[in-house]
């Protein structure tokens, strides 16, 4: 495919060491050439692909410098686009990038629109939607945990799982159409059927299998939403600060991704907290005796994760009982607070009423206990298999709402078989579960979902 040479600052907006300027496109080294100047006269189209270049940009209209630059090549296709790219690495700054970007603009590039850069990798066929979506999901990563979801499926791990699903649906289309051309032999029926329910329930076992994933792949982009509780003065307030202050936000730089800034997060050992406004409320005081017990467990049953707040130098009290009664059934990790003051709970209560949930022990004014709490979290949700590394999570809405709808028609084909409908409707539902997946992956993809996808990238990816 042929595109125009599209440029864009590829850097976060705002201060920083240096910026970059990124061309992509036909044009691209052509355009770099003109405005570039470096000792010896060096030309950049002809000097080895992958290389970086020290040199002056300059305003070809005066002729004068206007920036000291380094400037990468890359012939397509070996790149990002599979185009020839080339990025200006600049000082830091709005005027001097702003700057560089005038100047390849006055040259022919034309400024791209967001996205567009993954746009063309996806078009030029360097990667599958699939892929496409995690370089977005990449730049709105919020850990690195998350990070690391979202490069398995730069590298087209879903992609390849999808592929493998279709093929078997493939092969059993094919099996049966066979079959169909045959009929003379008797049992021919008989094994169809067979085939037919195997492989169907192998592809519904495999697509449970990945919308099994979706909710930690959710909690992974989108933050566990976490409610603290507590009585009044238990110490809420200083748990939500030590928790902000010491879960620093996490800055990304991924070559030819992203090099974005990512907004700040309580991100606690790569398990990203959400605290959850509850009802205008971050922290709760005497929820329960505000709206009562029924009401708050509805508020509280919103949340996935609950830290409940009990005062180590204080009596328990029929609030605190109320608490743990609300916050039954859920994911709760006990803090006692305040361990430096004299100590008045009945820490064996505590216990039993703690039952199976975590129990930590704080003195936030000291300082104590935070690591503890912090392995607690991170216990919680990385423990065993949802821990690895290598596991394929689904975490895009539309791969899950794909998913859901794949699920359906595949679990109608293996009713059908079951119930000894016609193969041809069979054979429909298949072709549409196989339809459903590659939408996934994008094919059969219609120009508008291309379109709108794209859009939702940051400028300059
Ligand atoms: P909240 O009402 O539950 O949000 O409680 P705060 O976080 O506002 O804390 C109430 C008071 O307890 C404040 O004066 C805190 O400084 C104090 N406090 C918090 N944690 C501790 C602790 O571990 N030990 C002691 N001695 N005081 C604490
Ligand atoms: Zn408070």
């Amino acid at each position: 495919m042929e595109f125009d040479t599209i440029a864009a600052i590829s850097t976060p907006p705002g201060e920083g060491a240096i910026a970059i300027v990124r061309l992509s496109g036909d044009e691209a080294i052509s355009i770099a050439e003109r405005v570039f100047q470096a000792p010896g006269q060096k030309k950049l189209s002809t000097v080895p692909s992958h290389t970086i270049h020290y040199g002056h940009l300059i305003e070809p209209s005066s002729g004068r410098v206007a920036e000291e630059v380094m400037v990468s090549l890359m012939k397509g296709p070996k790149t990002f686009t599979r185009e020839d790219v080339v990025e200006i690495n600049c000082h830091g700054g709005i005027t001097a990038v702003n700057r560089v970007l005038q100047i390849v603009l006055n040259e022919g590039a034309r400024l791209a629109e967001p996205g567009e850069f993954t746009k063309r990798a996806f078009l030029n066929g360097r990667i599958d939607l699939s892929q496409a979506e995690a370089v977005m999901d990449l730049i709105r990563a919020k850990t690195d945990k998350a990070m690391n979801v979202a490069l398995n499926q730069v590298e087209g791990r879903l992609s390849k799982l999808i592929n493998r699903l279709r093929q078997e649906i493939l092969e059993t289309l094919a099996h049966v159409e066979v079959n169909i051309d045959y009929p003379e032999y008797d049992d021919v029926e008989e094994m169809t059927h067979r085939v037919l329910l195997e492989k169907s329930q192998f592809v519904q076992q495999e697509i449970d299998g990945l919308l099994r994933t979706a909710e930690q792949g959710k909690i992974l982009r989108e933050g566990l939403s976490t409610v603290i509780i507590g009585r009044p003065n238990v110490g809420k307030s200083s748990l939500l600060n030590a928790l902000v202050q010491e879960n620093k936000a996490i800055v990304t730089d991924i070559p030819g991704t992203t090099r974005d800034v990512i907004e700040e997060y309580v991100n606690v050992r790569g398990v990203p907290l959400r605290l959850v406004d509850t009802a205008g409320i971050r922290e709760t005081e005497d929820i329960v005796e505000r709206i009562g017990v029924e009401r708050s467990r509805k508020v509280l049953k919103e949340a996935d994760l609950i830290l409940l707040v009990l005062n180590y130098s204080d009596e328990l009290t029929p609030e605190d009982e109320k608490l743990f009664e609300a916050a039954a059934g859920m994911d709760v990790i006990v803090i006692v607070n305040k361990t430096d003051l004299e100590p008045k709970i009945d820490m064996d209560r505590v216990a039993q009423l703690a039952g199976k949930s975590r129990l930590v022990t704080t003195s936030l004014l000291e300082e104590q206990g935070i690591t503890e709490l912090e392995e607690a979290i991170a216990g919680l949700f990385f423990s065993g298999a949802v821990g690895a590394q290598d596991m394929t999570y689904v975490s895009n809405s539309r791969h899950i709402a794909l998913l859901n709808q794949a699920n359906r028609s595949i679990s109608d084909a293996i009713s059908g078989v079951e119930s000894g409908v016609p193969i041809d409707i069979v054979q429909i539902d298949l072709t549409r579960t196989w339809e459903l997946l590659g939408e996934i992956i994008g094919e059969s993809v219609h120009e508008s979902l291309i379109d709108q996808l794209f859009s939702q990238f940051c400028l300059g990816k």
